[in-house]
């Protein structure tokens, strides 16, 4: 492909001012993969090879391409990333959505201004801890204003996907047109500029921005916590909507209950809908969504990879995915692949301050216990149906409570293969399914063994 030459240029100037501000061994990772398509008017479309390099360069060097841009371009430029998948471009950009431009001058939308597009239904995997607040959310995207999920508000604890679920619905519901408006909003910004209208005298603005959109999804209400007037504007604001049968949508990180000088008519407002919660993810969603992170970011990692973090990393889903970066930007920098002895040595700072879990010897002799097996005849080869059983919930319980990936525990159960153990986790899940009694029993099991 051939660029007339004076576009051309200017871009390689650009590139030029960033080299100098930009350590050698980043800049090569990071930049040198970079594609130069096109300037229009002002703006410069570029190709980038995964989301997971927009996400690093924007965290870390934003502040440096702005100048450089400015300094290139001058004002108003904005670089335009478009993700290459295969041969096929997916333009990662929609008019809505600012976060995929990096402009010169002064920042101008906030990344809260809009919507994330990476936040969608397709991209969050579901499991038993998400799985209800999931189902509502759709609903409510189907269906803005006329479900009885109105308000629908959902809280959950930090990294555990309520910005990602919240934004979801947003974009569900504007790309199949169930309204026309959606503006998100963090309670932070929401707050900054109520504050700046009223200094401005511009309150009347203020509210006829957030009262005109068809749906309103307000992050981290909590923020409102002690600040009065704010709760106050933000109440208007609510009842105006709501009359007009508009949709709201708010995420808390802890119960209503739980919030603190709070309006009680605010807080009485969440009740005409449904509130509902997010639990940190349980094993299998943690192996899910990396498994799905890898695909999107084209990564390879092996199963036993996953399995290591998906086992050490167990709290929210914002660490897992910090681990997976710091994974990614360490082969990317030393151009090594990326091994389960590397993952460890890698990983050491995060995974090593854990807590250790449930021991295996203690998991061997409950289950001894109650199964009258003894560990010793647990890691034998007899198939005999009750030793096998025996075996098999131990493995099963290891592969909860432990930190011991699969390979590990086969080992520790008589040298078996990795899919003997998988085949035997499969076997207790499929008995816990069939018959909820055995399921509670064994929750309760796993409950004792852990405190
Ligand atoms: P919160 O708002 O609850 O603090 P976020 O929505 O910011 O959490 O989620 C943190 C990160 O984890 C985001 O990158 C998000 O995409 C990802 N994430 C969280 N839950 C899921 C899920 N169920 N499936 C896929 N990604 C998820
Ligand atoms: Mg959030």
């Amino acid at each position: 492909m051939s660029y007339p030459a004076p576009q051309h240029n200017l871009w390689q100037t650009f590139i030029d001012k960033l080299s100098c501000d930009i350590p050698r061994e980043s800049f090569h990772t990071w930049f040198r993969p970079i594609r130069f398509i096109k300037i229009d008017g002002k703006e410069i479309t570029v190709q980038i090879p995964s989301q997971f390099y927009y996400d690093w360069i924007e965290e870390h060097y934003s502040s440096q391409i702005s100048s450089a841009l400015c300094e290139t371009f001058g004002d108003g430029f904005t670089i335009n990333y478009s993700i290459i998948l295969g041969d096929k471009m997916k333009n990662t950009l929609f008019p809505f959505r600012e976060d995929k431009k990096i402009s010169s001058g002064p920042p101008k939308a906030t990344r809260e201004a809009s919507l994330n597009p990476r936040y969608t239904f397709e991209n969050f995997i579901e499991g038993e801890c998400n799985n209800f607040a999931k189902a509502a959310a759709l609903a409510v995207s189907e269906a803005p204003g006329k479900t009885r999920f109105n308000p629908l508000v959902i809280y959950g604890g930090v990294g555990l996907g309520k910005t990602h679920l919240i934004q979801a619905i947003g974009d569900f519901a504007l790309k199949h047109q169930t309204i026309r408006k959606a503006l998100y909003v963090s309670s932070e910004k929401f707050t900054i500029d109520f504050i700046t209208s009223v200094k401005e005298n511009k309150t009347t603005d203020f509210s006829s921005l957030y009262r005109s959109t068809d749906l309103l999804l307000v992050d981290d209400v909590q923020f409102f916590e002690g600040k009065e007037r704010t709760q106050m504007e933000f109440f208007y604001t609510f009842n105006t909507l709501y009359q007009a049968g508009k949709q709201l949508v708010l995420s808390l990180d802890r119960p209503p209950s739980e919030l603190f000088d709070m309006e009680a008519r605010l807080l009485s407002r969440f009740k005409w809908g449904l509130i509902t919660d997010i639990q940190p993810p349980d094993l299998e969603t943690r192996v899910a969504i990396l498994q799905r992170r890898s695909e999107e970011d084209n990564i390879q990692l092996s199963p036993d990879i996953i399995d290591y973090l998906a086992k050490n990393i167990t709290s929210n889903v914002r660490e897992l995915e910090g681990a997976l970066i710091k994974l990614l930007a360490h082969a990317s920098i030393t151009g090594t692949d990326i091994t389960l002895a590397v993952a460890q040595k890698v990983l050491r700072d995060i995974i090593g301050r854990r807590p250790k879990k449930v021991s295996i010897e203690l998991i061997q002799e409950t289950v001894a216990r109650l199964t009258g097996v003894p560990p010793d005849i647990q890691c034998s080869d007899s198939r005999k149906k009750e030793i096998a059983y025996a075996r098999q919930l131990s493995i099963y319980l290891c592969n909860n409570l432990t930190n011991m990936t699969l390979k590990l525990i086969g080992a520790h159960f008589g040298n078996r293969d990795h899919t003997t153990v998988l085949h035997s986790i499969d076997k207790i899940k499929k008995a816990m399914f069939k018959d909820p009694e055995f399921a509670i029993k064994i929750r309760e099991l796993i409950k004792q063994l852990e405190s």
